[in-house]
């Protein structure tokens, strides 16, 4: 007997039909003598619609308001699926963030999980109920409904298996398991049988939108068993995260390619090449609470130099305008810009650390295509550039193909 997390996305919820086959998957688990905790997301396009609303009444919601009503999609699909459970005999009972008392820090929208109390969920699943947890949502200390960014439901079932110690959070959603990149994007991508716990964070890091990033450190520091299924088939293994690296010589070089076009770059140009400038540039940029992603600064040539960096694409106008405000006149700086026409691409695998040339393979290729790289960055395991965003599905096509990642 095992104790397992299922997690099912908004394709998976979408209506009672599905709700209904959901609920008999529980039902087969159930069977086979396993407790199960159920983590669902709202039905799809249900956030998108609560989001739309808020901003019919206000353009940029209060962020506080903007949580108690996004929260509610997954207040719904709790309900739903407890109901469907029943039906099939099953005791049910379903829980909201606050119910659980998923504590999370204050930052409304993109809250962090602090805490769970577990003892309830515990005490429900000894007596044989199947426990139904609202995904994406918590409560700070002062009792305020908070959420945890979109996609945050896959952070929350991983959150749940770490803090009961489950045996396996599974991931169910419309894909069967990670793809070497978005067969959207590119048709002969391929489904990952495995693929280690580093390269998902940095997929996932990087723009690929199987799992919120969050869940995957959460997997990480308390390694908890991920895999990543359909929850429209019955069969089928999809993928695994593992923890162990393979022998490298079997390793292939590059394991995927993520992108990303939400993000914006700005340009400060014309900055006094000094100590405090990276700080004085990027210090009110945090305290606004803005995510900063890619940092590049040029080496000063005639005293002065320029200081790129990127945000989310929604926030690009909020850091221009803090900038322009507070920092430009600070430190003098010539001219500050922003552009939202960009996209990032990133290869990314354990197997660059045991090769050479990597990089420059990467960048032969995008320059046999005529694609100019506007910025670069590395780690350890991924190379990532930003490149002119019509070039975004084309630069992806050339580096599955250069890097043999295309189906045999
Ligand atoms: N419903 C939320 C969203 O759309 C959370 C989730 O689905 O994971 O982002
Ligand atoms: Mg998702």
């Amino acid at each position: 007997m095992a104790l397992i997390v299922q997690k099912y996305g908004g394709t998976s919820v979408a209506n009672p039909d599905r709700i209904r086959n959901l609920a008999r998957r529980v039902a087969r688990y159930k069977a086979m003598g396993h407790k199960v905790v159920v983590v669902v997301s709202a039905m799809s396009g249900e956030t998108n619609r609560l989001i739309a609303l808020a901003k019919e009444i206000m353009p940029d919601p209060d962020p506080r308001e903007l949580d108690v009503m996004i929260s509610t999609g997954e207040q719904v699909t709790i309900g739903m699926t407890a109901l469907a459970l029943m039906e099939l005999g099953i005791k049910a009972k379903s829980y909201t963030g606050t119910q659980v008392k998923i504590l999370t820090d204050d930052a409304y929208t993109k809250a962090r999980i602090l805490s769970i109390d577990e003892t309830n969920i515990k005490q429900d699943l000894d007596n044989g109920y199947v426990v139904v947890v609202a995904g994406f949502q918590g409560v700070d200390a002062n009792g305020n409904i908070t959420t945890l960014g979109r996609g945050g439901s896959d952070t929350t079932g991983v959150a749940l298996a770490a803090a009961l110690k489950a045996d396996e959070c599974q991931i169910y959603t419309d894909v069967d398991g990670v793809y070497t990149t978005d067969p959207r994007v590119v048709p002969e991508a391929r489904r990952l049988d495995k693929i280690t716990f580093e390269e998902m964070l940095e997929l996932a890091s990087q723009g690929s939108k199987v799992l919120q990033i969050r869940s995957v450190e959460f997997a990480g520091k308390y390694k908890v068993k991920l895999r990543v299924l359909s929850s429209f088939e019955d069969e089928g293994e999809g993928t695994l995260i593992t923890f162990e690296e393979e022998d490298n010589m079997e390793q292939p070089v590059i394991s995927g390619i993520a992108f990303n076009r939400d993000e914006a770059k700005i340009t400060v140009l014309g900055v006094p090449d000094r100590p405090g400038i990276a700080y004085q540039i990027l210090g009110p940029i945090a305290e606004a609470n803005v995510d900063v992603d890619m940092i590049i600064q040029n080496t000063g040539a005639d005293g002065t130099t320029d200081f790129t960096f990127t945000v989310h694409k929604n926030e690009m106008n909020k850091a221009l305008s803090i900038l322009r405000d507070k920092v430009q006149g600070h430190i003098g700086a010539r001219e500050i810009s922003g552009d939202d026409k960009i996209a990032k691409v990133s290869i990314v695998g354990v197997g660059m650390r045991s090769h050479v040339g990597i990089a420059s393979k990467m960048f032969r290729i995008l320059a046999e295509e005529g694609i100019n790289i506007q910025m670069i960055s590395t780690s350890e395991i991924k190379i990532a550039v930003v490149v002119d965003e019509k070039y975004l599905e084309l630069a992806v096509r050339v580096l599955h193909k250069a890097f043999e990642l295309d189906a045999e």
